[in-house]
């Protein structure tokens, strides 16, 4: 399958903050999201990335907090259906949109797919569903960008069939198949958001790429095994389940060096946005 990246927009962040170690500055964190063609279903998105929409979902108090705490750079042009069509696709296209989980800089765009259908976490979905205001706000989540009809359009992750990874994803032994074909492989990634999922996917040559969404904010802080600063944990919503989830991550980069990780604030992973992926191609 071949997949693109790309980015639609980024915020600041102070880099000490997202990698123990790191300065106190500010760095910039895109936010990516992939395009993914499948070869029988057709284009399959990860995520959506930001959009306009953010304005509209933050114009209001308390939504507009979120817009004071994390100040942001979109553009019209960058959006994900934007990059859909100038990828040569109509938006009326995608298939599908994988939600790895519902912080709003990941979902800005769902309402510009109108033919898509979502694939999320039942449990991950119902966590943050009954929030507005302020709770809502706590837990990054905008409330106006769920699409009406939302759930009507739902497949659940959990209603996937349960697979075996392949010894090469130790210590992760399972996954959620999400198209019965092996393709697109969910991986249960929590901690930062509760029920946060990545995907195990293969390329066009058949090896495989993990999308690991907020799982880690960059594939060099799990090469290099250095956690985001302690202050950084009162944002996640499990921080036991981030250490744990983090930990299986750098073990499976140690165990298996050659699998690129990508993350969706992932300075590396921002440098590959705008064309598709070839991993046999130098250290990703
Ligand atoms: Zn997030």
């Amino acid at each position: 399958m071949n997949i693109s990246l790309f980015s639609t927009g980024h915020c600041k962040q102070l880099e000490a903050l997202s990698i123990r170690g790191g300065r106190w500055g500010n760095i910039s964190f895109p936010g990516i999201f992939a395009m993914i063609e499948h070869p029988e279903l057709g284009l399959i998105l990860f995520d959506t990335g930001y959009s306009e929409q953010f304005y509209e979902a933050t114009r209001r108090f308390p939504y507009r907090l979120y817009r004071w705490i994390t100040p942001v750079s979109i553009r019209h042009e960058r959006s994900a259906a934007q990059h859909v069509k100038a990828a040569g696709f109509s938006p009326s296209e995608v298939r599908m949109v994988f939600i790895s989980h519902f912080h709003a800089d990941h979902i800005c765009g769902l309402n510009d797919f109108p033919n898509a259908e979502f694939i999320c976490s039942r449990a991950g979905y119902q966590s943050i569903k009954p929030l507005k205001g302020f709770a809502a706000v706590k837990r990054a989540f905008l409330p106006e960008l769920i699409p009406s009809g939302f759930e009507a359009r739902v497949r659940w992750i959990e209603d996937a069939q349960v697979v075996a990874l392949h010894a090469s994803f130790a210590p992760f032994k399972n996954g959620f198949d999400l198209l019965g074909d092996g393709k697109l492989i969910a991986l249960e990634l929590s901690g930062h958001a509760l029920h946060q999922f990545g995907v195990i996917m293969q390329d066009e040559s058949e090896n495989h790429i993990l999308l690991g969404a907020d799982a880690c904010w960059s594939a060099r802080a799990v090469k290099e095994n250095r956690l985001p600063h302690p202050l950084a944990f009162l944002v996640f919503d499990h921080a036991k389940q981030y250490k744990e989830t983090f930990s299986r991550l750098v073990e499976l980069n140690r165990l298996n060096p050659e699998l690129p990780m990508l993350f969706t604030h992932c300075e590396e992973a921002w440098r590959m946005c705008g064309s598709r992926l070839d991993p046999t191609e130098g250290d990703r």
